[in-house]
């Protein structure tokens, strides 16, 4: 237990806090120390402010914790940030400044020029940020991406490699538990699909090719492709897709792109990360995969799940894409960001 690096969760009793609780369980590096959360729950026990809505229970030794405010000091080495993106940017700004690493879910600082808009297994050099010198040896920020843009650009990530990409045109449908608890009202959603999710298209437009960007002279040089995305919220529990068009900027065949996303590999499977699934992309070749029901769990929820790979008529090729969003598209993703952060020597207990 000592030798773990202790953590705190912000937004702990939320539905990315809950995966967090979760999927840190019995993690081999990392154990949760602190749980914070809004004035309606501060002050009672996780166990009394935790509506648990995952399966299973609450895990036992956190049932009694006290949910602290979000405010500096909390009895932890490392913060893990899902609280609502407009409460982030004050609320983990304090945290870094009074020296914490913040390995944050929110997109309050996503898009800032010495963040890290980090995919271990695209851009772990990004990592180079956090070099600079002002912020050496104090605290700092990391982000992933926002739950849509992640599972685009890791399928987009082995064509970029090795083909290059000019354009990628991307319709997202995207799961109900992506707004949070409650989310959309049960009268909005069912019986219906909302073509409106509040900044998410700009979102992955410029996340995508902040990804897939270049570190030139300790800054982040954008991708140079045209990215257009518009989205939908549907009446599906879990798991985010996105239909994807590629224009590439080298001829490939089929072939070579299946080839590409099956093979795609990287720095977390290289170091055996705990969290790292063992291949980050799947290709199916049945008709009608992947579905959020039967493939949103592939990997643990950590590999995404490319199908409908097919030549396109107006652009070159055309796939779908899921991802888990809670998991891949959320408090995974932050868990394997802090992993690699600890393997690189980033975290200190
Ligand atoms: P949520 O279910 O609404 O949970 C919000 C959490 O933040 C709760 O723990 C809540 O605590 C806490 N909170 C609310 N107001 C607060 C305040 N003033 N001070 C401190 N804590 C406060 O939302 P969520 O879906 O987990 O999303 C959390 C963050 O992750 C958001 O920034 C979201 O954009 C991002 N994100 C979500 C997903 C997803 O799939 N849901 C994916 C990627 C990123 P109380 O219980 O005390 O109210």
């Amino acid at each position: 237990m000592t030798k773990r690096i202790r953590v705190g969760i912000l937004g702990a009793t939320g539905t990315v806090g809950q995966r967090f609780v979760q999927l840190l369980e019995g993690h081999p590096q990392f154990v949760i120390t602190a749980l914070a959360a809004s004035d309606r729950s501060v002050g009672k026990t996780f166990g009394e402010a935790c509506t648990w809505r995952l399966p299973g229970e609450i895990p036992q030794g956190l049932r009694g914790v006290p949910v602290r405010p979000p405010e500096p000091p909390l009895d932890c080495d490392m913060i893990f940030s899902s609280v609502p993106a407009d409460m982030g940017r004050t609320m983990e700004g304090c945290f870094a400044e009074a020296g914490y690493p913040v390995v944050s879910n929110t997109s309050s600082y996503r898009m800032d020029a010495s963040v890290p808009l980090l995919i271990p297994e695209v851009n772990p050099e990004h990592l180079a940020l956090l070099d600079r010198a002002p912020r050496k040896g104090k605290g700092f920020i990391v982000t992933n991406p926002n739950c849509s843009a992640i599972g685009i650009a890791l399928a987009l990530a082995p064509l970029e490699r090795r083909f290059g990409i000019d354009a990628a045109v991307v319709t997202t449908l995207q799961a109900i538990s992506g707004a949070g608890y409650p989310g959309v009202s049960a009268m909005d959603i069912t019986d219906n699909v909302i073509p409106f999710i509040a900044s998410e298209e700009e979102k992955i437009e410029r996340e995508t090719r902040k990804i897939l960007g270049t570190v030139r002279d300790g800054a982040i040089e954008p991708a140079p492709l045209a990215v257009s995305a518009q989205v939908h919220r549907v009446n599906v529990q879990d798991g985010h897709i996105a239909a994807v068009r590629v224009k590439l900027r080298r001829k490939a065949t089929l072939v070579e792109l299946r080839e590409a996303f099956a093979t795609f590999s990287g720095v977390p499977q290289a170091m055996k990360l705990h969290t790292a699934p063992a291949r980050p992309v799947l290709v199916r070749d049945e008709p009608d995969r992947p579905q959020p029901l039967l493939d949103r769990d592939a990997g643990g929820g950590m590999s995404i799940t490319v199908g409908r790979l097919l030549p396109d008529a107006v652009l070159d090729y055309r796939f779908v894409v899921l991802s888990h969003n809670t998991i891949r598209g959320a408090a995974g993703a932050a868990i394997l960001n802090a992993e690699l952060l600890l393997a690189k020597g980033y975290l200190k207990k």
